[in-house]
Formats: structure tokens, sequence, C-alpha cells
């Protein structure tokens, strides 16, 4: 429930905002007229989708009831079905266009059906489908030694898998059989996958089964995060937008946020690991599924420092950060200032076609050779294609410096809706991987209600625009579209935000 308080703040909030809504050419209908002008109000396109020719929708409502398992929760009340994609463009059944902020989960990172990407996979299809690594063929080749050169220092070995639960498992195991230890340790809040073995680095409740053993060797430690954590304040992120929390840092003494939870991971080296003994450490380099945190400038860096002196290896988890989408560099961990002994990537490296790969040093990839380890589709001929393919497309088309401009122009609009909205309690992120978190008083923190959120969250949709959502109490918004909207792509989502929640508050007042 929205406090009383933050009612009444809302309300004051919200007086200029329904003024400028009056003279708004943008969505001057209340939401449920919206529908019918969605297609008139969206950004252009010039894609015209085919019409949908597949099982109706309410026969796929009863064949998903049927026959899909209920770990499937599609978003929204009523679920979209979605049939085509053009960039940033996604068509449901009825022929509706939606804006794409989601990207399928940090996914599609060059835009749907990406006619280059599209066209080296075709090509590849009438070529070579599968051989497995049994024999050679070029384009595992090709692949390997283009995605390696975008990496830095010694990390030029690579093992192609397919999907990012592969990837962190074969991190894990890399890690331990190097080290010859055991222990890893990963943030509270950290999402790495969801097989048996990754569940277990993995730290959100909502995603967790009780599975005896899955904690086993793994350490989560106190998640250093300058929004909602027990330090922070408003110079901790490397973000074009901070938090409101007020800073005691000054330039003697460096981020104290940032030294104070790097204690926190001392005390848990101190008590509950083998002196000199651990394996590795897990991180992403902005947290994704748990609502896109940013860490204390410096921290990680430190942290890697630390777990060396331990003997353990420090692994970037980039499977939603990397390929450009930060903006400012390739690698999430750039903005760290530091190299990683093991890159773990996928979603965005295949646009969408099932691709993942683990990066590390020639050194420590030796310890893979003590035993085979095999994996049937990695780095098959057309995933490898569609890689490839991936890479020339962020380069020529220049996306990371898309990611940059757009995505900085979007946090400022965003900043802007948290100045006018007190249900905004946080805005942040860098370049394209975004995030806006709900609460319901401003000053505690305290979380909006999932139900408020959805409400807002639904309505976006309505209104033409599918953001994503996360954190563990599913407040956050996450913003991370393909990497190829524009400026009044972005535009038109804050403006469809300001307007959904302006909604939401004449509904709940
Ligand atoms: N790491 C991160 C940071 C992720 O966000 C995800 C997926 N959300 C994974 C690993 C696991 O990837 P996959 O679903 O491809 O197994």
């Amino acid at each position: 429930m929205l406090s009383k308080n933050s009612l009444v703040q809302a309300a004051r909030y919200m007086r200029p905002v329904l003024q400028q809504r009056a003279t708004s050419t943008l969505h001057s209908k209340a939401s449920t007229a919206v529908m019918p002008d969605l297609q008139s109000e969206l950004p252009e396109c010039d894609y015209q989708p085919p019409q949908y020719t597949g099982p109706s929708y309410e026969k796929v409502l009863q064949i998903r009831q049927k026959h899909i398992t209920p770990n499937i929760v599609p978003h929204f009340t009523k679920p979209l079905l979605i049939h085509n994609g053009h960039m940033q463009w996604l068509f449901d059944n009825e022929g509706r266009r939606y804006l794409d902020m989601f990207g399928g989960i940090v996914t599609v990172s060059v835009g749907h059906c990406h006619p280059k990407v599209n066209r080296a996979l075709q090509q590849q299809i009438n070529t070579l489908w599968h051989t497995t690594n049994i024999y050679m063929h070029p384009k595992i080749h090709e692949y390997a030694e283009r995605l390696t050169a975008k990496l830095p220092g010694d990390l030029k070995s690579v093992c192609f898998v397919n999907s990012g639960s592969e990837a962190n498992d074969l991190a894990m195991l890399i890690a331990r059989i190097h080290t010859g230890n055991q222990d890893i340790i990963t943030f509270r809040n950290a999402y790495h996958g969801m097989s048996p073995y990754t569940m277990g680095l993995t730290a959100l409740s909502t995603w967790r089964f009780s599975l005896p053993g899955i904690n086993n060797g793994i350490q989560h430690v106190m998640n250093p995060d300058p929004y909602l954590g027990l330090w922070g304040g408003a110079a901790c992120r490397d973000s074009p937008i901070q938090t409101d929390r007020r800073c005691d840092c000054t330039p003697e003494t460096g981020c104290v946020a940032g030294l104070r939870y790097y204690d926190q991971l001392e005390e848990v080296f101190k008590y509950s690991l083998p002196r000199g003994h651990v394996a590795a450490m897990f991180a992403e380099s902005i947290q994704g599924v748990g609502g896109t945190v940013q860490y204390p400038k410096g921290y990680i860096k430190k942290a890697a420092e630390l777990v060396r002196a331990n003997g353990g290896l420090f692994i970037a988890d980039e499977v939603q950060t990397g390929f450009g989408r930060t903006g400012e560099h390739f690698w999430g961990f750039e903005g760290h200032d530091f190299v990683p002994d093991i890159v773990t990537m996928a979603k965005g490296i295949g646009n969408g076609f099932p691709l993942a790969a683990v990066v590390t040093t020639p050194k420590i990839a030796a310890a893979l050779g003590q035993a085979l380890h095999f994996n049937t589709f990695g780095g098959n001929p057309m995933a490898s294609a569609v890689g490839i393919s991936v890479l020339d497309v962020i380069e020529e088309e220049n996306l990371q410096n898309n990611s940059l401009e757009v995505g900085t122009y979007f946090l400022k609009g965003l900043a802007e809706l948290r100045e006018r909205f007190e249900i905004i309690g946080d805005v942040r992120g860098k370049g394209l991987m975004i995030g806006v978190e709900f609460v319901s008083d401003h000053i505690t923190r305290t979380p909006l209600s999932a139900p408020h959120v959805v409400e807002i969250w639904e309505t976006c949709k309505d209104m033409g625009v599918l953001f994503g959502r996360g954190g563990l109490n599913g407040n956050v918004l996450r913003i991370k579209p393909p990497m190829c909207i524009t400026k009044t792509d972005a535009k038109f989502a804050v403006d469809t935000l300001a307007n959904a929640i302006t909604e939401f508050f004449n509904k709940n007042q």
C-alpha cells in the first residue's frame, strides 16, 4: 500500500504533470481509450508485418495450460502473442506494434530479425548446419579469432556453449580445477543461472528451489548496493544519474560506501573462507535480474585483488552487460577498470540465437585438458555465423556509441521523471542498461507493492511500450532494448511512463 504521506506527496508532484498532460498531443486520452490509437502515436516504422496465420489466441492459451510446464510464466495479465519482430519493434497476433524496451531479456542486441544477421544465418543454413567439433569447420575458428580480438590482455582462449547457465557452469568448473580450490563467492541479489550448479551462485530467493547441496562451497556476500544497501551516497555510481542519498565522501577519503562494503567482504574472507584457498568470485558488471544494480566505484577492482591474493580467480559475468550495451565500453568490466581472469557471455552475443561463451587465458584454460569435456552444439556453424555477423553489425552501425548517446539521453529523461513523481525512488544504469525503481516511500526506499508496479507496467504495454521488470521485490523497471533504438524511441518511452504513472494516480487517489 502507498502510505498516506507518499500519496499526498505524489499528488503535490502530480499537479504540473496533469497540466502538462492537458496540453500534450501524446496520450491525451486515458489508457483504456489509448489502445485504438496505439499505432498512430508510436514513433514511425516503415515495416509492415505479415498477417498472423497461426493458431488462435485462445488455442495458444489452451496448449500452454495443457502442455507447458508452469515455471514459464508469461508477462502481463493478458499475455501477448507475439509473432513477428523487426529491429526495435514487436508485432502481436492482431497486428499491434510495440516498442520493445526489453529485447527478449537483454538478448536482442542489434535488432529483431536484423537483415544482415538474417542473411548470414540463411547463408550458413544453406551451407552446413552441424558437424559438432569432431571435425573442424571454418566458422568456429573465424569466430574464435574475431571474438577474442575484442578482449583485453591474455583473454584469448574461448569455449563456446549455448546458454548463460552453461557458460557459468563451465567457468565454475574451470576455476575449481585450475585453482584446486572449492569456494566461490557471489553477491546477494546476483543472478548467474538456473542449472543446479549455477542456482547456487544465484542469490535471490525468488529464483531458488529447495535442492540439497546447491550451496556447496558457495558464499553469498553483502551486495554493495549504493541505493538500497546500508551505505551509499550521491557520488558512488559510474552513471550519469546518482542516488539522491547524502554523500560523505571527500577527495581524501575516496568512496566511503565502497570501503565499507569492502570491509564486509574482508570479514567473509576472515571468518568463512579457507585462508589463501578460494576458487573464484563471480560478479555481473551491473546486476541485471536483481534490478540494474551498480556497485560503488572502485569496489570490484579491490575485490578482484583480494580474491587473487587468496588464490582465486575473478569471473566477470557479461551475459547482460557485454557487447557494447553499457555504452562507454564494449565490456561492462572495463567500467570497473580491471581485467578479469574469466569472462562469461550469452544473450546479446547471438541476438537471440542460442550461443554463449567462456573466455579465459590459455594458461587457465589448460586445466580443461585434464579430462574430456564436450558440448554437442557449442560453436555450431550456424551459431558462429550469427556471432560473427552480430560483431559486424555492432561495429558497422556504431551501436556501442548509440548505446552511450541514446542511453544517456534516456537516463536523463527518466531522472526528470524522478523529480516529478515521488514513486520513482531511483534511476540508474549506464548506456542501454537502465533501471527505474518504484518506491512507496521516497525516504525509507520501501518498495512499491508488486500489484501497483504491475499496474503501471501493464499500462505502458497498453500504450505500446514493453518494459521488463526485476529486483527481488519486482519493483524495478528494466530497460535494456535492442541497441538500435533512437532518441525518439527513448523520448516516447519516457513520455509513456509518465502517462502511465499519471493514469495510476488518477485511478488510485
Ligand atoms: N548470467 C546472467 C547475468 C543472466 O542474466 C542470466 C540470464 N538471465 C544468466 C547468467 C543465465 O543465462 P541463461 O538463461 O541463458 O542460462
